[in-house]
């Protein structure tokens, strides 16, 4: 019981990883290299920029593309 929940959210958090590895538009800069330093905390590797973010993504206009995403995934 509850096997086949658990392989649908384990699914699920294989997308995330996917998009917390992946590199991020800077704010600041406009380069595709800020990477997740912390829980909610981005750090770019271009221009050393630090911001506070959401948990998975940044908060930012590639945010908002990538939670897109992850709904067009879920909905699947
Ligand atoms: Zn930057």
């Amino acid at each position: 019981m509850g096997s086949r929940y658990g392989r649908t959210i384990r699914k699920r958090e294989e997308k995330v990883l996917v998009v917390q590895r992946a590199k991020h538009g800077c704010p600041v800069c406009g380069k595709k290299n800020v990477k997740r330093k912390a829980n909610a905390l981005w750090i770019c590797n271009s221009c050393g920029a630090k911001f506070a973010g959401g948990a998975y993504a940044p908060e930012t206009a590639v945010g908002e593309t990538v939670r897109k995403f992850l709904e067009g995934q879920q909905t699947k």
